[in-house]
């Protein structure tokens, strides 16, 4: 197991975080100061990177590393494997003289070349078409990735393709960033709220649920260990029925864990802040600060590095699959987004006067806009066999993808489309009846938990995205979405009100545009409770689509209106899109493929062997209890019931043998062929060895059960 980093001291968090980055401050004690400048421009204003400062930043950051106890540096990427890749390089080169010298030149910071052969390209790169490039991020802080002795000097980068093509997730997510900032600016400057601004950018707040369970009995488990996921298991006696886990005390194991993981974190400059216990049991919850897109996103890929290195050291392994276990709450990452100048405001701030924030409510009206007019885009990309478990199902957002407003915007948004807006509602005061306790003021509306996308006082919080997932990709159609319908506000508002307005023609456009806007894409709104089947028909009945599953959302990452979209504002090329479609399609199929052959293998292997056993058992009961002469009709017919749930398994497992047996050149019809045919196979299989467990005597059971897994802290 790897040793922990040095430990933090009392009252050493503020001077400890950071301290793994190569960070502003680091960078404005460390360089030249023209040099700093000049690399401020880059990370602040957008501009692009000098490539003669490169030598000298590189030096600088070598310096620094090594004092810090690295030996190698890697260009870290995001691959579209949905995780990071690096690979080490020594900092030390032979001098030449049969010693060695540290040595980092600029061109080994800005440029690596990876094999791109090995990365899925969904089709943009044949297998003997292996060049590639990674390009260094200067916006994104290096850091120093720390594995026991081993220190790396970790420089964040983009990977291209030899031909220019995208074949990660951070680049597509940097185009999309500056394709909304430049329609962003449009509508500040057509508001005349421009002064000063330079920049929009968005920004994003993920929170990470995830599952903990005991190191030990997750090896005794090969579905864990191979899928992430528990294929089997009977439900234990206790589960969540109680509500006692949320919030719940934290368990002093498990806070060793999360402190020594926060700490881990705040070296590398992850400002994580909230931690507690999820409504599962084993299952928990970790918020960072919210930082700008890209930065949020790189930094939760180390968040889930380190979750998972962290853990084995307290004889943990952290689950971050969608869905571990079943009968219990899966996990997401909920997806708090919103926008913001480099003047530090946030445009999703409606302010105490909302209904005359006009620049507010047209923010608020583009994001309404693109949700509807994109609601099956963002459900796609955000589609994978591990959410497919939790979605629809009543404990995740639906697979309807609808908008949560509240009482206070709702109400706001009816008054423009009447006409002028005259009030904002208020929560006012809320008095607890005890008069040693604080009056509370209170929020204008209730919050809604069963909403995909909920507007939650100054941003939007999109909670279908999968726990394991990146949050590059959905960020990057959010912006781009987004992008769009800022495009088209400010082109209509540019129209409507003409060079050079008047204060009331300005008026006037403003609400001309945004009633519209609102009567046009009002059905996607809905603060109701998104379980209940009435809103599946209310839903229906607004034409909101409702993709169930991935297989059906897949094909929307490759239609004509997603290609276009993606193509006008410069974030994807068709092929790249078309990748991101290969790949998602591809990875599903891969990912069943293996959950079915892990589940036929543990049936074969572990729980027919371990049914036998028992069927032996009870047989020789009936034997030595007939020798001893004595009546044993009630054995006979439990070892005839067991013999019948034994056959049940068998009879299962040949249909998922069947099923599972067919292949398919074509992705989406192998998908296909995987959710309507092989899953329900599994699911049966899976009830029938379910039951079994509950038969089988607990010391012939051949794995842990979800009793202990769950509870065992
Ligand atoms: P909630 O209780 O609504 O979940 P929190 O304040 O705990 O709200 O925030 C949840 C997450 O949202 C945190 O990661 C937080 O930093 C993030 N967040 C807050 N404001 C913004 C914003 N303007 N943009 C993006 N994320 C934000
Ligand atoms: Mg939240």
């Amino acid at each position: 197991m790897p040793d922990a980093p040095p430990p933090i001291t009392a009252g050493s968090m503020d001077t400890i975080f950071g301290v793994d980055t190569f960070s502003k401050h680091v960078m404005q004690k460390r360089l030249p100061k023209a040099v700093y400048k000049s690399l401020l421009r880059t990370i602040d204003h957008g501009e692009p990177l000098d490539p003669h400062i490169a030598d000298i930043v590189a030096a600088s950051m070598k310096d620094w590393a090594v004092e810090r106890g690295a030996t190698h540096f890697t260009h870290w990427f995001q691959p579209l494997t949905g995780l990071t890749a690096e690979k080490h390089d020594s900092l030390v080169s032979p001098d030449g003289m049969g010693g060695g010298i540290y040595n980092f030149s600029g061109a080994d910071l800005t440029q690596s070349e990876p094999d791109a052969s090995s990365f899925p390209s969904g089709g943009l790169r044949a297998t003997f078409e292996a060049r590639g490039y990674t390009a260094w991020d200067a916006t994104s802080p290096a850091f120093l990735n720390r594995h026991g002795t081993a220190v790396t000097l970790s420089i964040p980068t983009g990977f291209v393709s030899w031909t220019g093509e995208a074949l990660d997730t951070k680049i597509p997510l940097l185009r999309s960033m500056e394709a909304l900032a430049k329609q962003a600016i449009r509508i500040l400057q057509f508001f005349g709220s421009d002064g000063g601004i330079t920049r929009v950018v968005t920004t994003v707040g993920p929170e990470q649920e995830y599952f903990l369970v005991d190191r030990e009995l997750f090896y005794k488990r090969p579905d864990l260990v191979t899928c992430e996921r528990t294929l089997f298991g009977a439900r234990p006696p206790k589960g969540q029925q109680l509500d006692d886990h949320y919030f719940g005390a934290i368990p002093a194991r498990v806070l060793a864990f999360m402190a020594d993981a926060e700490a881990e974190l705040f070296r590398v400059g992850v400002p994580v802040k909230t931690r507690h216990n999820e409504v599962a049991p084993g299952q928990y919850e970790i918020a960072p600060l919210f930082e700008t897109s890209h930065i949020a996103s790189d930094h939760q890929m180390v968040l889930m590095e380190i979750l998972r290195r962290v853990a084995e050291r307290h004889g943990l392994k952290a689950l971050l699959h969608e869905k571990p276990f079943a009968g219990v709450n899966g996990s997401g990452k909920h997806n708090n987004w919103s926008m913001a100048t480099d003047t530090g405001v946030n445009l999703l701030d409606p302010q105490d006067d909302t209904h005359t924030n006009m620049q507010f409510l047209t923010f608020l009206c583009a994001v309404i806009r693109a949700v509807d007019i994109h609601a099956d885009l963002l459900r796609a990309c955000i589609a994978a066999a591990g959410n497919d478990h939790r979605l629809g199902a009543n404990e995740a957002p639906p697979a309807i993808i609808s908008i949560f407003l509240g009482d206070m915007l709702t109400d706001i948004l009816n008054q423009v489309e009447q006409g002028l807006p005259k009030r904002t509602l208020k929560g006012g005061m809320l008095d607890l009846g005890a008069s040693t306790l604080p009056d509370l003021p209170r929020h204008s509306g209730d919050r809604n938990r069963t909403s995909p996308f909920a507007f939650t006082g100054n941003k939007f919080e999109f909670r279908a995205v999968g726990s394991t997932a990146s949050v590059a990709w959905p960020n990057t159609v959010l912006n781009t979405i987004v992008a769009e319908s800022l495009d088209y506000l400010a082109s209509e508002l540019e129209k409507a009100a003409g060079a050079n307005p008047s204060a009331a023609r300005m008026q006037a456009a403003v609400l001309g545009v945004l009633k519209k806007t609102i009567k046009e894409h009002k059905r996607v709104c809905f603060d109701g409770d998104g379980y209940s089947p009435d809103w599946h028909a209310e839903a229906a009945r607004r034409g909101l689509p409702h993709l169930r599953d991935s297989v059906d959302a897949f094909p929307v990452l490759k239609a004509k209106k997603t290609v276009d979209l993606f193509k006008k504002y410069g974030v994807l090329t068709k092929a790249e899109v078309e990748s991101r479609y290969h790949i998602a399609v591809e990875k599903y199929v891969k990912q069943l493929g293996i959950e079915v052959e892990m589940m036929i293998t543990m049936t074969r292997t572990m729980i027919l062997p371990a049914a036998l056993r028992h069927q032996t058992l009870l047989a020789a009961a009936v034997t030595a209890t007939e020798n001893a002469g004595v009546d044993c009709d009630d054995t006979v017919k439990s070892l005839e019931a067991f013999a019948g749930l034994v056959t049940a398994v068998r009879t299962a497992l040949v249909v998922v043998e069947t099923t599972a047996a067919h292949d398919d050149d074509d992705p989406l019809r192998h998908a296909t062929h995987f959710r309507s045919k092989v899953r329900p196979a599994m699911a049966t299989l899976r009830e029938a060895v379910d039951e079994l467990e509950t038969h089988v005597a607990a010391d012939l059971w051949p794995m842990p059960t979800y009793r202990e897994l769950l509870f065992l802290k």
